[in-house]
């Protein structure tokens, strides 16, 4: 039986990692096949206090990693794919094993938005992106088109610029969602331009992406227009798949929690942007695993103390 499980790898999760496992908790982290969550997905963090030149966000993320590991978390890179919470212990599958647990944090983060659009799918990694660090440096010298209104596109068209001749953002409104600071600087920046009103409706290219057709929704006009890469940049899901029947969930489909930390299931508890629709930072995501394992040790430490005194004759 583990006394505490926390499935996730990101700020939120590796934070409540850190914590369990200084507080001698023994916490076993799912960690996900694809673990480390968004900021591995990311290029340079700037807002990450304590790192004054910045870091790279899968730089960022080892460092998490192994601060938790020095204090004896232990990491799997395995994903959990059920659990459930209608009883005690709780119980979290993965392809290969079944856990038991007193308390789980659940960190689960969420994942990038695509397009749904024809063309999209089929030229994922042929063209078609969500993730400007994993895939930007194949398109030196190209035009890229990056989608979105956000700070993520700002972010994807900045980083985009070492790479692309041109980059054009397309976005659907003619304001931007963006934070100032990151709009002006993907304002004026040379090589980026910017095309409004306007939306993706096909990705177009055989082996691979040659151009997308664009619906100008002000004018009412469709057109081809040519693109060697297009990276989407339009927000994320929740990724609560798995808690589906388990956990309550709001309307968008992350974890309800009256306070940011208990859940309506005693002993599971949540972290990060799979219960935060709104600011979605790191820094949020790890004071929010933080505060889950230390809402944890003390669930545990009053279970724990009633299971001893029943205990006693
Ligand atoms: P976001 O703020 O929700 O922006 C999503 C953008 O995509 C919006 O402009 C939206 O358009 C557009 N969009 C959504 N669905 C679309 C669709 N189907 N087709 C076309 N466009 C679509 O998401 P985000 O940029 O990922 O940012 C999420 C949070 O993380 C924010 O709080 C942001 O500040 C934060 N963040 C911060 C940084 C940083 O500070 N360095 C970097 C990245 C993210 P509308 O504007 O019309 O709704």
């Amino acid at each position: 039986m583990e006394r505490v499980i926390i499935i996730g790898s990101g700020p939120a999760g590796l934070t409540a990692a850190v914590y369990a496992a200084r507080a001698n908790l023994n916490p076993l982290v799912l960690a996900g096949g694809l673990y480390g969550g968004q900021l591995m997905l990311t290029t340079e963090v700037e807002n990450y206090p304590g790192f004054p030149e910045g870091i790279m966000g899968p730089d960022l993320m080892m460092r998490f990693r192994e601060q938790a590991e020095r204090f004896g978390a232990r990491i799997e890179n395995v994903d959990a794919t059920s659990v459930d919470f209608s009883g005690t212990p709780l119980l979290v599958r993965t392809p290969d094993d079944e856990f038991s647990a007193k308390t789980v944090i659940v960190a689960t983060g969420a994942s990038a938005r695509w397009l749904d659009v024809p063309g999209e799918e089929r030229l994922r990694g042929r063209g078609v992106s969500t993730c400007a660090t994993c895939d930007g440096a194949f398109f030196r010298d190209k035009h890229i088109v990056v989608v979105g209104g956000g700070d993520s596109a700002m972010e994807e068209a900045l980083f985009l610029t070492r790479f692309g001749r041109r980059v054009t953002v397309i976005h659907r409104r003619e304001g931007l969602r963006a934070s100032k600071i990151m709009a002006d600087r993907a304002r004026s920046h040379e090589k980026i331009d910017f095309i409004w009103n306007t939306v993706v409706e096909e990705a177009i290219g055989d082996t691979h992406l040659h151009a997308l057709r664009l619906h100008n929704l002000r004018e009412e006009t469709v057109y081809e227009y040519e693109a060697d890469a297009l990276f989407i940049a339009i927000g994320h899901t929740p990724n609560t798949g798995i808690f589906n029947g388990q956990l309550d969930l709001d309307p968008a489909g992350y974890i309800d929690s009256p306070d940011g930390v208990t859940t309506n299931v005693e002993g599971v508890f949540v972290a990060g942007d799979v219960n935060d629709i709104r600011y979605k930072q790191a820094i949020t995501a790890a004071g929010t695993g933080c505060r889950a394992a230390m809402d944890a040790e003390k669930y545990l430490e009053a279970l724990e103390f009633r299971v001893a005194m029943e205990q006693v004759p």
